[in-house]
């Protein structure tokens, strides 16, 4: 019955105005009713106790204190002046501070009125200070709803500014609350109400805004959690029984020629256990008659490409074609030769498209791809050009999900009017349950075993103080035939400066290093496409025995014969990418090493990253580790996808309300998959809702 009220042009509230609202929307996207109610404040400040002022310590920090302003007055500084009032209660004095909006204060601030007044206690030269207090008339402040709990709401500096404080934002929700016609319809069903004995929606969103204690502010959020959990879980599964009872897939009905002939007689190892299990599950999906959109996770070195390439053939033995999409120029062009040589004399026509393909030798590869006579096209982005048309495209796979957004992904499935099968390879583990609960529309494989007879890499942390003893190591192993990785940092925002710790690091390796005896290649991503692959190959071929790159080999590169990574300033990569780059070695079946350079000046996350990747090989605990230091922004592209769009509730604090909510929403869709039931009615009410806001990519993402 509210859903009218919310949906209010939030300039309409009293005490907002058309400035106001402008404001609101630009800053915090508030347009409406519904957007203030559910701006959740971040925290909580608790105003329970009122302070007296004889009654203040000096390490007090946030205190309210009631009393009188009994004198102003400027005081003229070095650097503008400040506005210094006499604050007085019963029990003795101090000074409230403000070093901006002067005139707006000596007009509005009432001399010897009771106020109420909240805000960081400064302790200097013997005295108590506050700058810039929250002020509130003791009238007032007695007619307000009674707050215990002070909700923090976020803020930009222009909000502040606007004089949109966080009492303003209080005040406003009082009256939105109070201009309410009635109670909040339930969104959830009343068994499950009862059986996780949530709060009613109206009363978790009154107490998220006025919480009495503790207490009533827990129950909220975990109800407001919950809620938010429970409806993207829905929506996920929702999405995926929607995808295997209705869109129709192109079923690879049979196992045919190729695969049977390259799996008896072109395997060039025997498959480890994880990758047998793994291409029988995909091969079921592939066989059903709904479209694969399935998640294949293994670690670094774990052995995808073979998997990825059988299901390929699979495509092409049920008259298809296949595409497998890099998101680097080296890698597309390694993953072509690699399976180049593994077809051999198969009779499988591949063909390699990047940015860097010629116009004229494109047009001849487009049209054996629209007439069907290409199996394979391998590439980067370049493939999903809209003028990149296939026959029958029947399956992509798509190597390295990370660094590849959603909406890329959502052009492969407008490339057929059935859409592909879909494979998404990556190689940055996310502990599973959590992968499940964030990516429920997807499948999920896991190649959770390292084909036989690697050792597992060896880890050290040396500091910069220690680099001969390092090169004395390189050198020993290059003796041996081995080659080696220096990588350094490229970040963004401090590129320029990078570029020269790359440059002036190539040139002393080089020094230590000196040609003819020793060769050294160098890739950054400032370099030719064609430049790179050059030096890439010379590697490859052990021309050179050193690489000095920046992250551009990051991702997938397979150099088997190299066994040492170093990675220098390595307290400035984060840990998947550290325990990516160390994955680049230990691929073939010499001991490898990884040594971590740095500084000795180090912040305790970035000793912890370091420790972490001593300690384990393992990429499922150390995305644990990494979960826990950076939350999940990263994860996967999660950001484009806008899965973790979450107002209140966080997946990694709040990871045991995560699986409870899956567990529900699994729970409710097996009982009653179309939501007909009655008692089912508030969530089919919300979902429709929800759904109207689908765009075809959120099928595949
Ligand atoms: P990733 O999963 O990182 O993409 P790759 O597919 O590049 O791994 O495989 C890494 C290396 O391991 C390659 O050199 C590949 O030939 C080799 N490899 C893959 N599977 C096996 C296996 N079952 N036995 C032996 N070597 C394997
Ligand atoms: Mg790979």
């Amino acid at each position: 019955m509210n859903a009218k009220f919310l949906q209010t042009p939030i300039a309409y509230l009293k005490g907002v105005g058309p400035n106001r609202a402008e404001i609101l929307q630009s800053e915090l996207g508030i347009h409406t009713y519904q957007d203030l109610l559910h701006l959740f404040p971040n925290r909580y400040i608790d105003k329970t106790q009122y302070y007296t002022i004889n009654q203040l310590q000096r390490n007090s920090s946030e205190v309210q204190i009631i009393g009188k302003v009994v004198h102003l007055k400027t005081v003229e500084q070095a650097r503008g002046s400040r506005l210094v009032a006499t604050f007085m209660d019963q029990t003795g004095e101090m000074e409230l501070v403000w070093f901006r909006g002067h005139k707006w204060i000596r007009e509005s601030l009432k001399l010897n009125v009771p106020y109420v007044i909240f805000g960081r206690l400064q302790y200097f030269n013997g005295r108590f200070s506050m700058p810039h207090p929250e002020m509130e008339l003791a009238q007032e402040h007695q007619q307000g709803i009674r707050v215990a709990m002070q909700p923090v709401y976020p803020s930009t500096e222009k909000l502040q500014k606007r004089g949109i404080t966080n009492r303003l934002m209080n005040k406003l929700l009082q009256q939105l609350f109070s201009e309410l016609p009635g109670a909040f319809a339930e969104t959830l069903p009343a068994k499950m109400i009862e059986e996780l004995r949530l709060t009613s929606k109206s009363r978790a969103l009154f107490h998220i805004h006025f919480p009495k204690d503790q207490e009533t502010l827990s129950k909220a959020q975990f109800r407001l959690k919950f809620e938010e959990f429970f409806y993207i879980q829905l929506q996920l599964l929702f999405k995926k029984q929607l995808r295997k009872q209705k869109i129709k897939g192109m079923p690879f009905e049979k196992v045919g020629e190729h695969f049977n002939r390259f799996y008896q007689e072109h395997l060039p190892f025997q498959l480890t256990g994880a990758q047998q299990r793994v291409i029988k599950e995909i091969r079921a999906d592939l066989g059903s008659n709904a479209q694969m959109n399935r998640l294949l996770q293994g670690d670094v070195g774990s052995g995808k490409t073979i998997v990825a390439l059988l299901a390929m053939l699979l495509a092409i033995d049920n008259g298809y074609q296949a595409c497998l999409v890099a998101p680097t120029e080296i890698l597309a062009v390694q993953h072509y030769n690699g399976l180049k040589e593994l077809l051999g004399d198969m009779g499988v026509s591949i063909a390699l498209l990047t940015g860097s393909v010629k116009q004229k030798d494109r047009k001849p590869l487009h049209e054996e791809l629209q007439n069907g006579k290409l199996n394979i096209l391998v590439g980067t982005h370049a493939v999903l050009e809209d003028k990149v048309r296939f026959h029958n495209l029947g399956l992509a796979i798509i190597d390295e999900q990370h660094r590849f957004g959603v909406a890329q992904r959502a052009k492969l499935w407008r490339k057929n009017q059935l859409p592909p099968h879909i494979l998404v390879m990556t190689a940055t583990p996310i502990p599973r349950t959590l992968a499940m609960s964030l990516y429920g529309d997807l499948d999920i494989s896991v190649i959770d075993e390292l084909p036989p007879g690697r050792k597992p890499i060896r880890t050290v942390h040396r500091y910069d103080a220690n680099r001969l003893k390092v090169f004395r190591f390189l050198r020993d192993e290059i003796q041996k035939g081995r080659q080696v990785y220096i990588v350094y940092p490229l970040i963004q925002e401090s590129e320029a400066l990078d570029y020269k710790d790359l440059m002036d690091g190539y040139e002393s390796v080089v020094r230590e290093f000196p040609q003819p005896e020793y060769q050294v290649s160098i890739v950054h991503g400032q370099m030719k496409a064609e430049d790179k692959d050059y030096e890439m190959e010379r590697f490859l071929k052990k021309e050179t025995q050193i690489m000095v790159a920046t992250t551009v080999i990051e991702v997938g590169v397979n150099v088997p014969n190299a066994s040492v990574m170093i990675i220098e300033s390595a307290e400035r990569f984060g840990l998947s990418q550290l325990h990516q780059l160390r994955g680049r070695v230990g691929r073939g079946a010499e001991q490898s090493f990884c040594i971590l350079m740095t500084g000795h000046k180090l912040s305790s996350e970035a000793k912890t990253r370091l420790e972490t990747m001593v300690r384990t090989n393992d990429g499922f605990e150390i995305a644990e580790v990494d979960l826990k230091l950076r939350g999940p922004g990263d994860l996967m592209g999660t950001q484009q996808s806008g899965v973790l769009n979450l107002k209140i509730a966080d997946v990694v604090r709040d990871r045991d309300i995560l699986q409870t909510a899956r567990f529900y929403a699994q729970r409710l869709l097996k009982e009653d998959p179309d939501l007909e039931a009655n008692d089912n009615l508030p969530v089919r009410v919300a979902y429709s809702r929800l759904s109207r806001h689908k765009d075809i990519w959120t099928y595949i993402s």
